[in-house]
């Protein structure tokens, strides 16, 4: 079984190198070797060795200061040979700096993608970059071009998919703003070329802006936000051209619909709507401006630079069209979204002195009954009391005004939900595989990345959790590929250990005494709260390395990607995500302008809400011998891990002829048979390096860490 280390990236073996390199500087006059030193402010800086006696080093840094410093505080950096190379697994010293550097360098110079061994990391331009476009697409089509790309990511997964008849997936992660939609799209674009990019290609392509336009909004992070994961689906007839597709959306961030933070906006929708109606449609759903909505104007937000929500509308219509959502069913979409704004706007009255409340029949009332299709009466029943069986009476229970008001939003939020499912529903019918599925396809993950707030909620909570299994599917993922590499080249697998996040996946999922099911648990007690909830955490997993229980009621996670702490309050509430039953027989009695799918679809809602401010993160340094130290961007997307994974086995590889060429005239005596095998075994006894640091496999040598670099170096050195 794997073992789990949450601990942070471990750093090259330093005792072994720091002799390593008093041999080389010995070896080879008096050139001195770079490394990297961090600055009490966090940035890296290369620095030079001038000279290292016992554990002390005396470097030189670029502004010309020298320091006197621990020789175990120095981390080892590649030689400029390696300066941009495209990809990180060629990188002979693998730690953080170096992978910043390289991928820094590179993006200094519009070379936004870089491998990591199978994991393709695109960071984003935030500008135009000319990268893409038919003649790119034709150049990784034609193989003219072999920079990493996701078009090349695409390609491989055609190809492999054709070749070895398997089904493929491309997982993008990352951050909120990391890029990752536009990767996808990036993705889909490819596929979609291969058609010719007409018909059900192009279907699949309108596809984004209108789940763009419901699903997305503008968050401080994201002008552009994605608040739903996707899963989509793309299938291939047996010539190999698109035959039709499949979308599975995951948690929208329902909560939206009715509270988002200043300075952020509710869901495009309906900013596109107010803007863009034409006037007969605005006269119907007696629309106003968005400034009037109180969904809409408690944030301060309205608008988004270089975005026109007027003719953003015309572009969803065009797609609705495209999709072949009808006109008449277009409009019901609609009716529904002025309803959820007008919900936004009831208001209550005090009606006895213990604080009960009924809705206020204004305009919001009238409007809202009108556009569902019920009795103004009824909603105002809906909304200001709850229907209740005790023993074998029903009693009508009168709402305070807080609970009227969660009533209110519950349904608001509700009607949203359905709206998007069924809009997600009529996008699969028309772009339904056909009947003569060869069971062949590629489909393209786009979740939320990881997320960690000051206050971390219920959201997060669940957010974490799916990267948390997406992590481990990866490292797995990737320790089999690595370990097929090794078997084929007849090396001893045992030598290779791995680490996972079983340990944290565990603390997670374990039955009965898991995160996951004493929250279940506790949200079916009636009297469970998120005090007991959280009091119940701390009894039964405070053993477990990966938890910690925290003062009041917070407890602490250590996630692959860092420690995130949650606040348990609204944990049980949220996830029993109840809409009351008086809500919904409202709905399903109506006679709401959608199909009856609608209704049923919020009998069976299941689904938990997703929300959360988003917070900035800070972009590279791009000044060239100072590398910042934002990791987290890196951490959360897994490109440490990555780099983790792979130097805890023998990253470095070279085949015997190579290595006999490239090392071969350092040697200091003939080698009797001139062999590239017997060439690289002498250069190996030669330099000392030990049997723990090297495997010979029938093609190729596998280093360990930083091998490659000694030898390197000694080579440049000699030259
Ligand atoms: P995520 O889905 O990870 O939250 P997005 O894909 O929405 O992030 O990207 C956020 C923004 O970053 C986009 O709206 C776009 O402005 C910019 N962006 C992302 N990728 C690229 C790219 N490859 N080229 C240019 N701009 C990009
Ligand atoms: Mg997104």
């Amino acid at each position: 079984d794997l073992v789990s280390a949450a601990a942070p990236l471990p750093s090259v073996s330093k005792s072994n190198i720091e002799h390593r390199w008093s041999d080389i500087t010995s070896y080879t006059t008096k050139k001195k070797v770079q490394s990297w030193f961090q600055l009490p402010n966090g940035n890296w800086e290369l620095a030079r060795i001038v000279k290292t006696a016992g554990s002390e080093s005396v470097i030189s840094l670029p502004d010309g200061k020298v320091l006197n410093v621990n020789s175990d505080s120095l981390i080892p950096a590649n030689p400029d040979i390696l300066d941009g190379v495209d990809d990180l697994m060629q990188l002979s010293y693998l730690n953080e700096p170096s992978v910043l550097f390289d991928l820094q360098y590179r993006y200094s110079r519009d070379m936004i993608y870089t491998k990591a061994g199978p994991v393709l990391v695109a960071i984003n331009p935030f500008k135009k970059v000319s990268l893409y476009g038919n003649n790119y697409i034709e150049a990784y089509k034609n193989k003219s071009i072999e920079s990493p790309h996701v078009y090349a990511i695409a390609d491989t997964a055609i190809r492999e998919m054709t070749q070895d008849e398997v089904n493929q997936s491309i997982i993008i992660s990352g951050e909120s703003g990391a890029g990752k939609t536009e990767t996808a799209k990036i993705a889909m674009q490819y596929l979609a070329a291969l058609g010719g990019g007409i018909g059900i290609e192009y279907e699949i392509l309108k596809t984004n802006p209108i789940l763009e336009a419901f699903g997305n909004a503008k968050t401080l992070r994201n002008d552009n936000s994605s608040r739903f994961g996707k899963l989509i689906e793309i299938h291939f007839s047996e010539t190999g051209k698109i035959s039709g597709a499949k979308i599975q959306t995951f948690l929208l961030e329902k909560s939206r619909v009715v509270q988002c933070a200043e300075g952020e906006r509710s869901y495009h929708i309906f900013y596109q709507l107010c803007a863009g109606a034409p006037r007969t449609l605005r006269e119907k759903l007696n629309l106003k401006d968005v400034n009037e909505y109180k969904y809409l104007n408690q944030s301060n937000c309205y608008a988004i630079t270089g975005m026109d929500d007027a003719e953003q509308f015309h572009i969803v219509k065009e797609a609705l069209d495209i999709v072949h959502v009808s006109e008449e069913d277009q409009e019901s979409v609609f009716a529904m979204l002025a309803a959820v704004l007008w919900l936004g706007n009831i208001s209550f009255n005090m009606i006895d002195n213990e604080n009960h409340v009924e809705a206020v029949a204004d305009e919001s009332l009238i409007n809202v009954a009108q556009l569902i299709g019920c009795e103004t009466v009824d909603l105002n029943l809906a909304l200001s009391t709850r229907k209740m069986r005790v023993g074998h009476d029903n009693i009508i229970q009168k709402l305070t005004l807080s609970q009227a008001i969660d009533t209110r939003d519950a349904l608001a939020k509700s009607i949203y939900a359905c709206l998007f499912e069924w809009l997600v529903e009529q996008i699969n019918k028309s772009l339904a595989v056909g009947k003569r599925r060869t069971g062949r396809s590629i489909s393209i993950l786009d979740i939320y990345g990881f997320e960690s707030f000051g206050r971390n909620s219920f959201e997060q909570f669940c957010i974490n959790y799916a990267n948390e299994r997406l992590q481990q599917h990866f490292n797995r993922h990737l320790f089999k590929l690595e370990q097929e590499e090794y078997i084929q080249d007849g090396i001893d697998w045992a030598k290779v250990d791995f680490d996972d996040n079983q340990d944290c996946l565990n603390l997670f999922e374990k039955k009965p005494l898991g995160l996951l099911s004493l929250l279940d648990e506790e949200s079916t007690f009636p009297n469970g709260t998120d005090i007991t909830f959280a009091n119940k955490l701390k009894q039964h997993l405070n053993s477990n390395p990966c938890f910690r229980g925290e003062r009041e009621k917070a407890f602490t996670v250590s996630h692959f990607a860092g420690e995130v702490t949650y606040d348990t309050t609204g944990f049980l509430e949220k996830n029993r995500d109840l809409l009351h039953l008086d809500s919904i027989q409202l709905l399903s009695l109506c006679s709401c302008h959608l199909p009856q799918i609608f209704a049923s679809n919020m009998l069976n809602q299941s689904e938990k809400a997703v929300v959360g401010p988003l917070h900035k993160a800070g972009g590279a340094d791009s000044q060239k011998l100072s590398v910042a130290t934002k990791f987290k961007q890196l951490r959360c997307c897994g490109v440490l891990e990555v780099v983790r994974i792979s130097r805890s086995g023998f990253p470095s590889r070279m085949s015997h002829q190579k290595f006999a060429r490239r090392y071969g005239f350092l040697l200091l005596e003939n080698v009797a048979s001139q062999d590239p095998l017997s060439v690289s075994v002498a250069i190996l006894h030669q330099f000392n390096i030990l049997p723990e640091m090297y495997q010979v496999g029938y093609t190729k040598l596998f280093f360990r860490t930083g091998q490659i670099g000694i030898l390197e170096d000694t080579r440049n050195h000699t030259l």
